[in-house]
């Protein structure tokens, strides 16, 4: 579907995928005006074809849109849009446990002028892929680094919105902690150095005596989808749940006293994923002597459960396409 200032979004079709053409000086080469999503659909038990929280990914592309000046789209529109394209290629969506249809929806400035001033005219688009369960064998827990020099996103920045080039910008440390064995970076807020913010493309959460804690949404974290179901679960479940600034001292000072119980990572793409230690200042810090938590395996089969119609959509969390 496109966009023209004065005509607004108009002419939504679906065409086979293959190449797409723009003019060379199209602002998203530039300036990097494009937003996107990440979102899965599943096949049930049922052999039902359903979405996860789809209105959830349609509000946050809104909010994106709106950071890089970006026009919103009918939130309904959008999820419709998924739901029609997904059952048009619904024998892509495999049967296999744990298998998915990654879903990518995102929108690009593609008027063709040099100067910088947002775009007067967009593309959003839809494409789609199947993808393998992350964890084929089981949960594995995972490295991370914490990283102490590169800032992922500042206050007043486009933390808090998916935007293109925040990922763009995240590479060279994720190539760093590639060296050091580790999976993921540990962003710190970039003005202290001190408070954790989340981890690569994850919300990041702690088991503390007992208590899970998540950094608050500072305004430069994305509100994870995941995190927010986490976040619902554990407070269904009655178990300790806040969200508050945490700092690294905070955690260090955990893990010498006994107290870090578990460590995790959460996000469309995983779930959730076990960290098994953190490298910070050259040292590791062991989770959990390495192993996979019990509320780590928990949400981990609760919300895997719910994706797979096992477990009944309490919450009323699936959409069917
Ligand atoms: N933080 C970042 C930077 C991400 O890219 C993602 C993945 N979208 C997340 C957190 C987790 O968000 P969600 O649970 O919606 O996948």
């Amino acid at each position: 579907m496109d966009y023209k200032e004065g005509q607004g979004w108009h002419d939504p079709r679906i065409v086979p995928y293959g190449p797409i053409s723009h003019d060379p000086a199209a602002m998203v080469f530039h300036y990097g005006q494009a937003v996107f999503e990440g979102m899965k659909a599943f096949r049930t038990e049922n052999d039902d074809v359903v979405l996860f929280r789809p209105d959830q990914n349609a509000k946050r592309l809104n909010r994106s849109s709106e950071r890089l000046s970006i026009p919103q789209i009918d939130e309904e529109f959008v999820v419709r849009a998924i739901q029609e394209l997904v059952r048009v290629d619904a024998a892509w969506v495999p049967k296999k446990n744990g298998s998915s249809l990654y879903i990518r929806p995102f929108v690009i400035a593609t008027e063709a002028i040099l100067g910088v001033r947002p775009s007067m005219q967009y593309s959003f688009i839809i494409i789609m892929s199947p993808v393998d369960a992350y964890y084929d064998e089981g949960l594995q827990p995972i490295n991370i680094l914490v990283e102490s020099y590169y800032a992922r996103s500042v206050q007043g920045g486009t933390g808090n919105a998916k935007v293109a080039g925040n990922y763009a910008a995240s590479l060279k440390a994720q190539m760093l902690a590639k060296e050091h064995n580790c999976a993921q970076v540990l962003w710190l807020d970039a003005i202290e150095k001190k408070y954790l913010e989340e981890v690569g493309s994850m919300n990041v959460f702690f088991k503390i005596n007992g208590e899970v804690v998540t950094p608050s949404l500072s305004g430069s974290i994305l509100e994870g989808i995941t995190r927010g179901s986490i976040i619902h679960l554990l407070k269904e479940w009655g178990i300790p749940v806040s969200e508050r600034k945490i700092s690294i001292d905070d955690i260090v000072k955990a893990h010498a006293d006994g107290t870090l119980e578990e460590a995790f990572g959460t996000g469309t793409a995983a779930v959730v994923s076990p960290i098994g230690s953190l490298l910070w200042n050259g040292t590791p810090m062991v989770v959990n002597h390495g192993e996979i938590g019990e509320l780590v395996e928990r949400l981990y089969t609760t919300i895997t459960g719910i994706q797979s119609g096992k477990l009944p959509d309490t919450f009323g969390w699936l959409l069917k396409v």
